[in-house]
């Protein structure tokens, strides 16, 4: 038989029996090709929560987000090198500080968002052909189960949860009080539209590396700690070091807790200490400790920097190592609003009366920023005497906004989105007076 088969092949020149093993067509390679990537998952997840939000803005902000991203070149204030400003004016960087200073801050009134709105277009849960009327918590009423969900849709309504959020009025809003922009700071960064790359930081005369390349974007956390001489300052969530360096840059404090959880991300901290400070992780005035933040909870702290874990928007949309995004780490990222509020709970308890906390985050998800914030008021409010205010910081970042481009309708925070022509950011900050 498989003689017959075979020769009838051969007369009509059918040459399956001859095609080589490795051309051969394999139904399961051809199903794993398919497969998405975790940077696809990122994407379709963005679409689905972040579009409907940021509407017109989106497609310019997803572009932005998959196109080259912008540095800044933080100015190493420890290496006694004189040529490393002109030499990063000679590239034709400018000091945005120094913009700022010279820039007058613009008062404008925030459009408050249409959140409620935007939930209620954008749920995913709505389902035309079901009723979605909210189900009797009388369990004396027996109602029979419309639907047995799977653990694969279980985790999906999970995640739904934890991207949205409903807004309260929980959270009070003061003026901005901030005007300082830190006399020492100084960041260079290339004009809008120039996409240049800095040079690798170099070492110089002191032994130390002449300037830190970080997202220009990361230096607004640190503005907002308004930080005074000798302010004793925890840095929560501080691996792998950008915004530690920053406020050691200021040259106002060495008073510093900088602590990650990570052992491997805290070894990079050490080595940023060591090649751009010269101070090893036990001089007196820098401490570096490797504690679950949420141990933090003795109120001695003047500044208290919050920069969490997140999304990592850039990082996800384009990486697939380390990829949140991967199936097997949806649990993580469910409990990421919840990790990120309790450990913004834990900066607001470690603050003194009188001090700041400062919440940062690299994400454009609205539940892991004005989100977080909502519900760190409701845990104070609802567990502690602690009283807290957010403090608008809208006045003092609008000197900056000639180089970022800010979202205006955040509630509580100001958020960096990115922009092709000032590729910088995502960046969330929020910051928090406790008053008592
Ligand atoms: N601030 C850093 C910088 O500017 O270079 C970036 C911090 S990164 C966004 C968040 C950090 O939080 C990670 O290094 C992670 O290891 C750390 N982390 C995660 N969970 C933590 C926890 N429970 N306590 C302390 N740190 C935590």
């Amino acid at each position: 038989m498989s003689f017959l088969v075979r020769r009838c092949c051969l007369t009509h020149n059918v040459n399956i029996f001859f095609t080589q093993r490795r051309f051969r067509y394999k139904k399961k390679w051809a199903t794993q090709l398919k497969e998405k990537s975790h940077t696809d998952r990122a994407l379709e997840y963005f679409d689905i929560y972040y579009k409907p939000f940021y509407a017109k803005l989106w497609p310019s902000i997803r572009i932005s987000l998959l196109s080259q991203q912008k540095y800044g070149a933080l100015v190493n204030n420890f290496s006694i090198d004189e040529d490393t400003v002109n030499n990063l004016s000679q590239l034709g960087a400018f000091d945005i500080i120094q913009q700022a200073r010279d820039t007058e801050p613009l008062v404008e009134k925030s459009e408050h968002p249409t959140i409620g709105e935007v939930v209620k277009e954008m749920d995913p849960f709505r389902d035309p052909e079901e009723n979605m009327e909210p189900e009797p918590d009388n369990l004396d009423m027996f109602m029979p189960v419309k639907k047995v969900y799977s653990d694969k849709q279980i985790k999906k309504q999970e995640e739904i949860k934890q991207s949205l959020y409903s807004p309260k009025d929980v959270v009070k809003t003061v003026p901005c009080l901030s005007t300082r922009l830190p006399e020492n700071l100084k960041l260079y960064v290339y004009d809008l539209g120039n996409v240049s790359d800095f040079p690798k930081p170099t070492t110089v005369k002191s032994n130390l590396l002449d300037y830190y390349l970080l997202d220009a974007a990361s230096i607004l956390p640190v503005i907002a700690l308004d930080l005074v001489p000798n302010d004793h300052v925890l840095d929560l969530c501080a691996a792998p070091g950008g915004k530690t360096l920053a406020i050691l840059q200021t040259l106002l404090t060495e008073n510093l807790v900088c602590n990650d959880k990570c052992r491997n991300r805290n070894q990079r901290l050490i080595n940023v200490l060591r090649y751009y400070t010269n101070r090893n992780k036990d001089t007196s005035s820098i401490q570096v400790t490797c504690k679950n933040g949420l141990q933090f909870t003795e109120p001695i702290f003047d500044k208290v920097l919050v920069d969490v874990p997140c999304n990592s928007d850039r990082h996800v949309a384009l990486n697939e190592d380390n990829n949140l995004f991967k199936p097997g780490r949806i649990e993580e990222r469910i409990h990421l609003p919840k990790l990120q509020s309790d450990l913004l709970v834990a900066g607001i308890k470690s603050c003194k009366p009188g001090g700041s906390v400062v919440y940062s985050t690299c994400t454009l998800s609205f539940s892991q920023n004005d989100g977080v914030i909502q519900s760190a008021f409701e845990t104070i409010w609802t567990e502690t005497n602690i009283n807290i205010v957010v403090e608008d910081m809208q006045p003092l970042f609008s000197r900056f906004r000639n180089t970022f481009n800010f979202f205006p309708k955040c509630r509580f925070g100001q958020l960096v989105l990115p922009k092709l022509s000032s590729n910088f950011g995502p960046m969330y900050v929020c910051k928090i007076n406790r008053l008592q």
